[in-house]
């Protein structure tokens, strides 16, 4: 008789997730246990969190999954003999608010802000992260050592309560920050970060001219980002610094485009770029049945080769490098 395999995810070991109304385990574009569906400000506590880790852990361990959302995850594993639950998350992501000074045409929150463009800070229209975070301290949920705050916007100076949250982490312990930010809005705080060594930024900017950036943000703040990005690259900790294009369908999706980008992130300074496709593709398609733009391959070769040429390294989110080693890039059969 066929052995039952045993399953393990360090996502949902590891990972807590603060969005919109909800909380959850793992952001990873699957959708694995709930910790609230709707947060309005509850009180918490350690037990509430651990038990519906340890239950889901377990659900996982026992190999019954064929129902589980989990099922065809690609953070799933099988189960090894000194994995354990953890009693405290050591990577938080923080994104639980939806407005922003920007309304990019592949943005996944749009029906949640309904592409409403705002300019001053705000409060969260769900819940406000600060009272959480010093609950979640309280509680001993956070792993302040090894713990990773990735704080997700926007413009994260949309947010209202962003300095006061970096300055909430940095009292009560967290090793560093993932920033992710349309910086459009120059924040000092993210220097400070990036001078102490205690930040990754990411940023989008998807193009490499004022005109492509227009077309794909809907906001003419080009120079804005570009001006940003020359006064955080001043960092001696620069290489923290990574910016994305994003491959978006008759925006940006041409050799031109690409090379302009290139050339600018060089010029700059940068050291780091990443390859992405529009989400849409990479969360909602099922590619097997909707292949991806024939010509999106020959932009991914020509994105590298660039990279290589002028010394710059290239990254990629675990997701859509799956999508281009097995779709983009898959050898047809002989
Ligand atoms: S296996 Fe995937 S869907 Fe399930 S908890 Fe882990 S990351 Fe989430
Ligand atoms: S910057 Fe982010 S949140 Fe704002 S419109 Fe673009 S994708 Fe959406």
């Amino acid at each position: 008789m066929e052995e039952t395999k045993s399953y393990f995810c360090d996502e949902l070991n590891n990972v807590l997730s603060c969005m919109n109304e909800k909380i959850f385990s793992c952001c990873s574009g699957q959708s694995g246990p709930v910790y609230y569906e709707k947060y309005k400000n509850e009180k918490i506590s350690f037990d509430y969190f651990y038990k519906i880790k340890e239950h889901a852990l377990n659900i996982l361990a026992s190999g019954c999954i064929d129902n589980l959302p989990c099922k065809n995850c690609f953070n799933l594993r099988e189960k090894k003999a000194n994995d354990e639950i953890s009693k405290t998350y050591k990577w938080i992501n923080v994104s639980h608010w939806t407005a922003c000074n920007c309304g990019c045409t592949y943005c996944a929150r749009m029906n949640d802000s309904k592409g409403v463009i705002t300019q001053k800070p705000v409060k969260s229209e769900y819940y406000d992260f600060l009272p959480l975070l010093k609950q979640l301290y309280k509680n001993e949920l956070l792993d302040r050592e090894n713990l990773t705050a990735c704080i997700q916007g926007g413009d994260i100076s949309v947010l209202k309560e962003f300095k006061p949250v970096v300055q909430e982490f940095l009292k009560n312990g967290i090793k560093e920050f993932h920033i992710l930010t349309n910086n459009i809005t120059y924040q000092p705080i993210i220097k400070d970060l990036l001078d102490m060594n205690k930040a990754a930024l990411v940023t989008s900017l998807d193009c490499g001219t004022r005109e492509t950036y227009y077309k794909i943000k809907r906001v003419d703040k080009f120079n804005d980002c570009v001006n940003n990005l020359r006064k955080y690259a001043q960092s001696p900790h620069k290489d923290r610094i990574n910016v994305k294009y994003i491959l978006v369908e008759n925006k940006n999706d041409n050799i031109e485009e690409i090379t302009k980008f290139i050339e600018l992130m060089s010029s700059i300074g940068i050291f780091v770029v990443e390859f992405s496709i529009d989400y849409k593709y990479v969360l909602f398609t099922d590619l097997d049945k909707t292949p991806l733009p024939a010509h999106y391959k020959d932009l991914f070769i020509h994105f590298k080769n660039q990279c290589e040429e002028k010394g710059i390294s290239l990254s990629m989110w675990p997701r859509v490098e799956h999508i281009v080693n097995n779709y983009l890039l898959k050898k047809e059969p002989v």
